[in-house]
């Protein structure tokens, strides 16, 4: 008899909503997902796909953008947010939730998208106007209510400034959701550790690195110092792919620490006396630098320790920042040693393609990737050949020979990896009734999916062609 209750409530549970995933279900970009439930249609986060990703076209959702009544956004990232315009464009006029740093964010990453899209800068205002009116910022760790019984709480994901994981729930019949987004490495430079989740009947789980294990933060911070120390050495190049928004201000924090740590001062003497030039060539990466530092209540404790003593954690001696593009041009020309941070973080377009075309072939350079490199984009193809004798890549089009040294810093990555996966997994006060694993390649998420097996976990749909 209790076995039977237990159905009819599973059956009557799973007919009260629905979850459709309209991008990054076995990819890590596009992220954006459709939840129903008691008539009212949210979208979890709407985000461009890179690479070969796909995403599915707006003519193709099961609702209209009209129909949409909120928006969550877990952050601001393009593979989370680009398609929002689109969105508004196409009639969307209900209500986009997020945290207060992701609302403070939105404007500078998607004025830029717009524009590198081709869009007027009227029909830009006018969209960043609509996205500033329907836009509304929360605080973490807060219960509020939407309506028809359902509520949510936005939990801090520790990926980028402002990131969030989302819990959303309804009564009658009770259920929960958990919307992991990207959630963050621990001992991410500058950000605080991920909050813990509260307990849900479905968790959606990122994976990306559910197949590997990063580097823990010494040891990458001592590969970081070393391919700095061999640029002065041998008066190379350094270029840092990296994206504007998150991993531009990390490496700009730990850079600072490696020239004014005793200890990394001592372990690389020459990084400080030598004064690298540390060259941001990214108008938006600035712009973000300065959103990051006047946002300094979310920074983490060694950073608020940091400034409280007067060191400014996202500024030293030696960095510059480059934002018209004739002074793009000039650096170009200039001699090593420096350390060149630009955008895109995986070389399909932006400022790093002139640096890359101009520097690949030269062995003095060194190309270090800080973030995950999709398949398709000219930076997984580096990291793949970049090691092979006479390897090559085509760079906008010009084939170009890998001479330069190529580094792979995982532990950079502003995603958890598998162990950081689990351990929050672990740390919900209970076990979800099931885990969806998203936003992960094949191997990643059955990689992930087994271990969690292991540990007696619910996995659905972690196979090629899940639901
Ligand atoms: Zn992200």
């Amino acid at each position: 008899m209790m076995q039977e209750m237990k159905s009819t409530d599973a059956k009557s549970v799973e007919a009260s909503y629905s979850l459709k995933h309209l991008g990054g279900e076995q990819t890590v970009t596009g992220s954006c997902r459709l939840l129903q439930v008691k008539g009212i249609n949210i979208l979890v986060d709407c985000g461009i796909a890179q690479g070969d990703d796909t995403v599915i076209p707006t003519e193709k959702w099961p609702v209209s953008a009209g129909q949409i009544d909120y928006i969550f956004l877990t952050h601001t990232h393009l593979d989370h947010v680009g398609r929002l315009p689109e969105i508004i464009a196409k009639g969307f006029c209900g209500e986009v939730i997020c945290s207060h740093a992701t609302k403070a964010l939105l404007a500078p990453m998607l004025k830029d998208a717009m524009s590198i899209k081709g869009m007027s800068p009227e029909e830009n205002a006018r969209t960043l106007d609509r996205i500033e009116e329907l836009s509304w910022g929360f605080e973490y760790g807060t219960e509020f209510n939407l309506r028809r019984g359902i509520g949510f709480r936005l939990g801090w994901a520790g990926h980028i400034l402002g990131s969030c994981f989302i819990r959303i729930h309804w009564d009658d019949p009770p259920f929960s959701i958990l919307f992991s987004g990207d959630l963050g490495s621990r001992h991410t430079p500058l950000l605080p550790d991920p909050d813990q989740p509260q307990h849900s009947d479905l968790l959606v789980l990122e994976s990306t690195y559910g197949d590997r294990l990063h580097k823990d933060r010494s040891q990458r911070m001592e590969g970081l110092g070393d391919v700095l120390s061999r640029a002065i050495a041998d008066n190379g190049k350094v270029f840092i792919p990296a994206f504007s928004l998150g991993r531009t201000q990390e490496l700009i924090y730990e850079i600072d620490r490696l020239r004014s740590e005793p200890k990394w001062q001592k372990r690389f003497p020459h990084l400080a006396d030598r004064n690298l030039p540390v060259v941001v060539d990214s108008p938006l990466g600035l712009k973000i630098t300065e959103v990051y530092t006047s946002l300094h209540q979310y920074w983490d404790a060694e950073a608020k320790q940091l400034a409280s003593k007067g060191d400014q954690p996202l500024n030293f001696p030696g960095l510059y920042s480059v934002k018209p593009h004739k002074d793009h041009r000039r650096l170009l020309e200039m001699d090593g040693p420096c350390v060149i941070i630009a955008g895109s973080g995986m070389c399909t377009g932006g400022r790093i393609i002139g640096h890359l075309l101009d520097g690949l072939q030269d062995s003095r350079n060194d190309i270090i990737f800080v973030g995950y490199q999709a398949h398709g984009t000219p930076g997984r193809d580096i990291v793949k050949y970049g090691d092979r004798a006479n390897g090559y890549v085509f760079i906008d089009g010009q084939k170009r020979y890998i001479k330069a040294k190529i580094h792979v810093m995982g532990g950079y990555s502003a995603h958890a990896d598998q162990q950081g996966l689990i351990e929050w997994v672990q740390s919900m006060p209970k076990k979800p009734g099931n885990i969806k694993l998203v936003h992960g390649e094949i191997s990643a998420r059955k990689t992930l999916a087994d271990k969690l097996a292991k540990l007696e976990y619910n996995c659905v749909g972690h196979g090629p062609s899940s639901n």
